[in-house]
């Protein structure tokens, strides 16, 4: 058995369903369990609908589930022609029908919770894998839909709900792995729900958890994440093009990457693939022709090698001094429970004499929050920077990596730089405007230049002065923030 999961946008029309089953069928022999992403952009859009109605915003609401509803239909009339009414009355209109009932409870006044919210997004994968499925039936492909939430059984933490794994893995070998014997299992990817049954959705992106847990559950041969771009590029596209597909990486650098910035996989969808060392494939569905790349144990290349930039934007660094060395350890110790109490994940962290500096993705109240760690820090919140990680195995280690990154990166203001405590990426954080040149500059330092430059001018020098840091990422524990002042 392999699984297969698609993301929204290679099912984004009827013309990328078509693709999909044409993909499917390659692969009957391998009895494939497809998980699907929301058709296109249908969960952002679920969301707008939700809070416009909790702001009492009926108009645009409904606004939002119109358009949702139209181009379920027509995409689903795209694929099945005349056969599309029965099932659309059926089966599609009144799951938009109870969408709507709860947009209306949400303007009169029902509190928008959580609970509501996964709710309320969960219609996108419930949508895609019904249609699915009847689409495939229709180009002749035995299928069979499943119900998500039957069997991904998570805690209640609404919005980012952990999978419960045993519980998860015994359903779907009773269940998921039983069908998929003699038909294509077609369930959503996302969405699960407690053990009373109560919807949950694993966080935004979370679908290629979905596939990873379905994988380990049935012990799949194989993952295919088919997506919208060849696999895992040596630079992210969006802030640089041209760069190189990687053929294979390991799944540390694949968790690596995802969690340091790759849009391409879910950082926590690692885990499940790898205790039972499932390969992962990451494949373009507009393009099938293309290998694509997997995620193995052990890759040929040797340690040192720098396999990936990756990078994230909206960050902020922060600064927190403290009037004598003594206060630093409870500090940190304060910053890490609330932290870890309001699921802020910090990317980079420097200890220096006077106190601490990290870096995370910015957001309006970050400041606010700070201040509940102690009022007499003293706090300085540097905003619009971005971070760059190089990411390979073992390159924290190889002295020369770091050298040539900080020649290249010659003149940028890194406000902070750490080195992995994996082992596995060095990271700076710069000014936000200096992304792309100092990406540029790194690409060519590392993989000489990339075939094109996004069209954009080559870019002046990056500025200012290299800042001198050496410290550590990971959990921000006072052992490991203090380290680097002994
Ligand atoms: N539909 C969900 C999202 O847009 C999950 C996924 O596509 O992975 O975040
Ligand atoms: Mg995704």
């Amino acid at each position: 058995m392999i699984v297969m999961k698609f993301g929204g946008s290679s099912l984004e029309s009827a013309g990328a369903i078509e693709q999909a089953a044409s993909i499917v069928k390659e692969h009957l022999d391998q009895k494939p369990v497809l998980v699907v992403s929301a058709m296109a952009k249908t969960t952002d859009q679920l969301l707008e609908a939700a809070r416009s109605a909790a702001r009492g915003d009926s108009y645009s609401a409904r606004q939002h589930t119109e358009a949702l509803r139209r181009m379920h239909c027509n995409e689903t009339r795209g694929v099945l022609g005349q056969r599309a009414e029965p099932f659309l009355r059926d089966s599609i209109a009144p799951m938009f029908r109870d969408l709507q009932v709860l947009l209306v409870e949400l303007r009169e006044g029902r509190p928008f919770t959580p609970q509501i919210q996964d709710e309320v997004l969960s219609y996108g994968e419930r949508l895609s894998s019904l249609i699915v499925a009847e689409s495939f039936r229709h180009l002749g492909i035995r299928a069979a839909q499943v119900d998500a939430r039957k069997v991904i059984v998570t805690d209640g933490q609404f919005t980012h709900a952990t999978p419960l794994h045993w519980d998860t893995y015994s359903r779907l070998r009773r269940t998921v792995a039983l069908l998929a014997r003699d038909r294509v299992v077609v369930m959503g990817g996302f969405i699960g729900a407690t053990l009373d049954g109560v919807t949950t959705t694993l966080g935004r992106g979370g679908s290629d958890l979905t596939a990873s847990l379905v994988g380990a559950g049935i012990s799949a041969d194989e993952i295919q994440i088919w997506t919208d771009v060849d696999g895992m590029l040596s630079c992210d596209p969006r802030v640089l093009a041209g760069g190189r597909l990687l053929r294979e990486i390991s799944y540390q650098e694949a968790q690596e990457m995802a969690r340091f910035g790759a849009k391409v996989l879910h950082p926590a969808s690692v885990a499940p693939a790898l205790c039972q060392r499932i390969p992962i494939v990451i494949r373009n569905s507009r393009r099938p022709e293309v290998q694509g790349t997997r995620v193995v144990s052990k890759v040929q290349s040797a340690p040192g090698i720098v396999k990936c930039l990756t990078s994230k934007a909206g960050m902020a660094v922060v600064h927190l001094r403290v009037k004598n060395r003594g206060m630093l350890s409870s500090i940190t110790g304060g910053l890490a429970d609330l932290f870890a109490r309001e699921h802020i994940a910090v990317d980079l962290i420097q200890a220096q004499e006077q106190g601490i500096s990290f870096a995370l993705e910015n957001w309006p109240g970050l400041s606010q929050v700070l201040r509940k760690v102690d009022e007499s820090v003293d706090i300085a919140v540097e905003e619009d920077r971005a971070a760059i990680w190089l990411v390979g195995e073992g390159i924290a280690h190889a002295a020369s990596t770091l050298a040539r990154a900080r020649g290249a990166l010659q003149g940028a203001d890194v406000r902070l730089a750490s080195q992995g405590s994996s082992s596995l990426s060095l990271g700076f954080v710069i000014r936000e405007a200096d992304l792309q040149a100092a990406m540029e500059a790194l690409h060519r330092e590392f993989f000489a230049a990339p075939a094109s430059l996004n069209g954009r001018p080559r870019t002046s020098s990056i500025r200012t002065e290299v800042g001198q840091a050496l410290s550590l990422r990971g959990a921000l524990s006072p052992a490991v923030a203090l380290k680097s002042n002994q």
